[in-house]
């Protein structure tokens, strides 16, 4: 049993069940303090990771989201949850020669676990940055903000319908001391109602993933910018158990090893949408990743990548492209949703989406 498992059943036997969100956020913040949680001898790899590509073009994006914004001097450059900071690595080398741009960016990097900013500083070399353990200290002014897989990581609450309407379904303890799901008490969850919804289904609000949008929606209306959350979830609200634990590249049963699995959910893009434009944002798409990086260029990237390489490594190259942006890799179930300034009309890879 894990540490943290013999403190929650502590919790539990003293305090009665737990929320799903109390136990992921438990889960989760002993999880990222950890030093083998990314990469190839880790628990999962990360697109940033799979091909340089993907932080080059979303360097691009930034630098053509700064032009349209006016080119303001200075820019906030945020990146929440940055990881290795590999993508701000790989931001940061493509938009070398936009004039002004680097000079302009000044770099605030939200990231809770003390072992990450570490990877982070190492990954931006001489970069000066700013490290923030929430976005409630973050400086005013025009920003970009980027956050590539951060909100499947933040707790979800679950509800499940039962005959006589929701209830909350919380984590107690069953006869044998271990985790178990157990039902709460009736609860009102208006943002179901109008769901088609079985007996047995499960419904899940990310509540810190709103408080996130609303927050950034309120800041990038009030001070000009843009956001670019890229993660995998769904397009319009659905019911769906997503909760799931990943340990060395395989599902991982969510109640075995809390702290040492990471637990994550599907982004319910609708319900980040509707937080951002209640508090003034314009929401751009979400489009699907695969479709938004080819309009960004990604096939003339992977013609640039492969050029004068050896057979076996241009097919390596090629072969990261493809997870990205195929199918039946992280194509279509992985999204790409703008939140901007109302006077940012149209934004790189979102054109033909319109508004939300
Ligand atoms: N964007 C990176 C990492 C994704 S993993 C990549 O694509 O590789 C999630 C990241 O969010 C980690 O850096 C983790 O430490 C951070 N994180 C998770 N929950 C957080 C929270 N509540 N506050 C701040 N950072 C958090």
């Amino acid at each position: 049993m894990t540490t943290l498992a013999a403190e929650l059943r502590q919790r539990i036997a003293a305090q009665g069940p737990i929320t799903v969100a109390d136990y992921m956020a438990a889960s989760n913040a002993a999880y990222y303090r950890r030093d083998d949680v990314f990469g190839a001898n880790g628990d999962f790899v990360t697109a940033p990771d799979i091909s340089q590509a993907f932080g080059e073009l979303i360097g691009l994006w930034t630098a053509v989201t700064w032009q349209a914004m006016g080119a303001p001097y200075p820019f906030r450059l945020i990146e929440c949850g940055p990881g290795r900071g590999t993508l701000m690595r790989d931001l940061l080398r493509a938009t070398a020669k936009i004039a002004g741009f680097h000079a302009a960016a000044d770099i605030h990097l939200v990231e809770a676990s003390p072992y990450l900013r570490s990877c982070q500083a190492w990954a931006l070399g001489d970069r000066e940055a700013t490290w923030h353990g929430t976005i409630d200290s973050l400086p005013a002014g025009p920003a970009i903000v980027i956050a590539n897989e951060f909100l499947d990581a933040l707790p979800i609450r679950q509800f499940e319908k039962h005959a006589d309407g929701w209830r909350e379904r919380k984590i107690g303890l069953g006869p044998d001391g271990y985790f178990v799901f157990v039902a709460a008490a009736r609860s009102d969850v208006p943002d179901a109602d109008g769901l088609a919804a079985d007996v047995g289904a499960v419904f899940e609000i990310c509540e810190p993933a709103r408080a996130w949008a609303a927050a950034l929606g309120r800041r990038l209306a009030r001070d000009g910018g843009a956001a670019l959350v890229v993660d995998y979830g769904h397009r319009t609200s659905a019911v769906g158990d997503t909760l799931q634990a990943v340990r060395r590249h395989g599902y991982h049963p969510i109640f075995r090893s809390p702290g040492e699995a990471d637990l994550t959910a599907h982004v319910d893009f609708a319900a980040v949408a509707a937080a951002a434009h209640a508090t003034g944002a314009v929401c751009h798409g979400p489009v699907e990743q695969g479709l938004w990086l080819r309009r960004l260029g990604i096939q003339v990237r992977q013609t640039q990548l492969t050029a004068g390489k050896s057979e076996v490594v241009a097919r390596e190259i090629s072969a990261g492209i493809r997870r990205l942006i195929e199918p039946d890799g992280m194509g279509m179930l992985f999204k790409v949703l703008a939140l901007g300034h109302p006077s940012l009309a149209s934004l790189e890879g979102f054109a033909q989406d319109g508004g939300p």
